[in-house]
C-alpha cells in the first residue's frame, strides 16, 4: 500500500561514479519513502551535455542494483523532457514572469567587471526586462525575479534558513542552445513529478531560495525540504580521493559486502538510539529525517571494516562461497583433495575462516592456502617459525601423524600432546610453527581445523616442504 502524498526522488547528474555521498541520498530516500509507504522516483539530471556519459549512467544504475536500491518509478530522464521545459518557459514568457535576454557574454562580462569595480554584487543587471523586439539573435531566457529582501528555505534537518533575497538575480532558464539549467529543470521536474520532500545534500543550499521563488512563480505547491550534512573525512574536509576511495563500486572490488555498505552510509548523519546493526527491514522501520543530525559525518574507515567484518561473519557460508569466488586468486596447483576420504568443499573451508576475515578479499587470501599448493609463505613465518630449531619438532609431527589410523581431532590431539611431552612444550608454542608449515601464515583457524580441513596428505606433504625450506632433509 502506498501513501500517494509521499514523493520523492534521486536526482543524480550522471557526470562520473555513483559515489558514497551520492549513494547516501539514494538511500535516505529510498528508507525515507519505504518508511512512509510513498512513491521513489529515479532522475537522470543528463542535461549537461558535455558531461553527461553513458557510462555514468551505468555506473549509477549498477551502484544502485549492488546495494538493493530500488525505485518505483523512472529512471526519467531530463534529455528526453525538453518539450515540457520549453512548455514552461513559454507559459512563463507569456505571463511576463520570464524574458528573452540579447545580452552576448561579452556584454555580461564587462558590466561585471564594472559592478566588481563600483563594489556592487555582480549580479544581471536586468536590462533586457523591458525589450519588446524580438530579433534573430541568439537569446536565453532569464527569470524576472521578484526582489524580496529575505527568503526563508524552510529544511527539516536545520531549521528554518534565511537568505538575502536581494542577491538574487534575474537568473537563466534557458540557455542558448535551447538547453534548460539545472535549477530550472529540477522546479520543472519536481512540481511534474508531485514530488513531496526534496531530500537531497546540503551543497544545493544555496540554489535552494532561486527554485523556490521559481515554484512560487509557478503557482505550485513548495515540497519540504531536508538538506542532508556532507561526508567528512576524519580531518573534517570533505570527503574526496586522498580518504580513499569514494566510489561505490570500488567497494565492491575491494571485497565488501553491499548489505555492510548500506549499513554504513545509512549510520553517515542518522542514527536510532545506539544500534549499529541493522537488517533492511530495521533501516526501513526506523528511518525518519528527525533523526538525521545537521552536522557534517565523518567517514571512518575502521568502523565500515569492522560493519563488514560482522556481516561476513553473519553470512551463511555456502552464500559467502559463492561471493568469494571471483576474489580468488588463479590456483597453479590444485590440492588434489579427491584422494582424501571427504574433500572439504569452499563451504567448508571458508566456515572456518569467516570470523576472522573482515573483507571477502582478506578471505579470499585466507582461503587460498586450502586451495593450492603452491601459496606463499610470508616472511614473517619464514623468519620466525620455518628456522633450523622448528626441524626436529615438525620431524616428530611428521612421524606422529603418520601412525594416526583414525584422522580425526582426538587422534591429533593425542599425537600433538605427545609431541609436547617430548620437547616440554605447550600447546599455543607447538601451533605455531605447525599453523606456519601448514599455511604459510603466523595466524589462522583452530590449528585442528586446519589439519582436518587439509587432509592427511596435504598435511604431510606440507610438514616435509616446511622442513626442507628450514634447511633439514626429510
Ligand atoms: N542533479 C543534482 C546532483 O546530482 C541533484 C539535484 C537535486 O537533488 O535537486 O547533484
Amino acid at each position: 500500500m502506498t501513501d500517494s502524498s509521499i514523493r520523492v526522488r534521486f536526482a543524480p547528474s550522471p557526470t562520473g561514479h555513483l559515489h558514497l555521498g551520492g549513494a547516501r541520498t539514494a538511500l535516505f530516500n529510498y528508507l525515507f519513502a519505504r518508511h512512509h509507504k510513498g512513491t521513489f522516483v529515479l532522475r537522470i539530471e543528463d542535461t549537461d551535455r558535455e558531461r553527461s556519459t553513458k557510462e555514468s549512467i551505468q555506473a549509477i544504475f549498477d551502484g544502485l542494483q549492488w546495494l538493493s536500491i530500488d525505485w518505483d518509478e523512472g529512471p526519467f530522464y531530463q534529455s528526453e523532457r525538453l518539450n515540457k521545459y520549453n512548455e514552461i518557459s513559454r507559459l512563463l514568457l507569456e505571463s511576463g514572469k520570464a524574458y528573452r535576454c540579447y545580452c552576448t557574454p561579452q556584454d555580461l562580462e564587462a558590466r561585471r567587471q564594472e559592478a566588481i569595480s563600483k563594489g556592487l554584487p555582480p549580479k544581471y543587471d536586468g536590462r533586457c526586462r523591458l525589450r519588446s523586439d524580438n530579433p534573430p539573435d541568439p537569446f536565453v531566457i532569464r527569470f524576472k525575479n521578484t526582489e524580496v529582501s529575505e527568503i526563508i528555505v524552510p529544511d527539516l534537518i536545520r531549521g528554518p534558513m534565511s537568505f538575502n533575497g536581494n542577491l538574487l538575480d534575474d537568473w537563466v532558464l534557458v540557455r542558448s542552445d535551447g538547453y534548460p539549467t539545472y535549477n530550472f529543470a529540477v522546479v520543472v521536474d519536481d512540481v511534474d513529478m508531485r514530488i513531496s520532500h526534496v531530500i537531497r545534500g546540503d551543497d544545493h543550499i544555496n540554489n535552494t531560495p532561486r527554485q523556490i521563488s521559481l515554484f512560487q512563480a509557478l503557482g505550485a505547491p513548495l515540497p519540504k525540504f531536508a538538506h542532508i550534512p556532507m561526508i567528512h573525512g576524519a580531518d573534517r574536509a570533505k570527503l574526496s580521493k586522498r580518504h580513499g576511495a569514494t566510489s561505490v563500486m570500488a567497494y565492491k572490488d575491494m571485497g565488501y559486502l553491499p548489505h555492510a555498505l548500506v549499513n554504513y552510509i545509512a549510520r553517515l548523519g542518522w542514527s536510532h538510539k545506539d544500534q549499529e546493526v541493522f537488517t533492511r527491514d530495521e533501516l526501513i522501520t526506523f528511518f525518519d529525517l528527525d533523526k538525521v543530525g545537521s552536522s557534517p559525518a565523518v567517514f571512518n574507515m575502521e568502523k565500515l571494516l569492522w560493519l563488514n567484518a560482522q556481516y561476513i561473519k553473519g553470512t551463511p557460508s555456502p552464500e559467502l562461497a559463492d561471493l568469494v569466488k571471483p576474489f580468488l586468486k588463479t590456483i597453479q596447483s590444485p590440492i588434489d583433495y579427491l584422494s582424501s576420504d571427504s574433500p572439504p568443499g569452499l563451504a567448508q573451508i571458508v566456515e572456518v575462516w569467516k570470523s576472522r576475515s573482515r573483507t571477502l578479499l582478506e578471505l579470499a587470501e585466507s582461503v587460498h592456502p586450502f586451495l593450492d599448493k603452491e601459496f606463499p609463505y610470508s616472511e614473517h613465518v619464514l623468519s620466525m617459525y620455518l628456522t633450523k630449531q622448528a626441524i626436529p619438532l615438525l620431524q616428530s609431527f611428521a612421524s606422529r601423524f603418520k601412525e594416526i589410523q583414525d584422522w580425526n581431532k582426538p587422534s591429533l590431539e593425542e599425537a600433538i600432546h605427545e609431541t609436547g611431552k617430548e620437547f616440554g612444550l605447550k600447546l599455543s608454542q607447538l601451533a605455531q610453527p605447525l599453523r606456519a608449515a601448514l599455511t604459510g601464515q603466523h595466524v589462522s583457524p583452530g590449528i585442528y581445523d586446519v589439519i582436518l580441513l587439509l587432509g592427511r596428505r596435504e598435511v604431510n606433504h606440507r610438514i616435509q616442504k616446511a622442513i626442507s625450506m628450514a634447511g633439514g632433509h626429510t
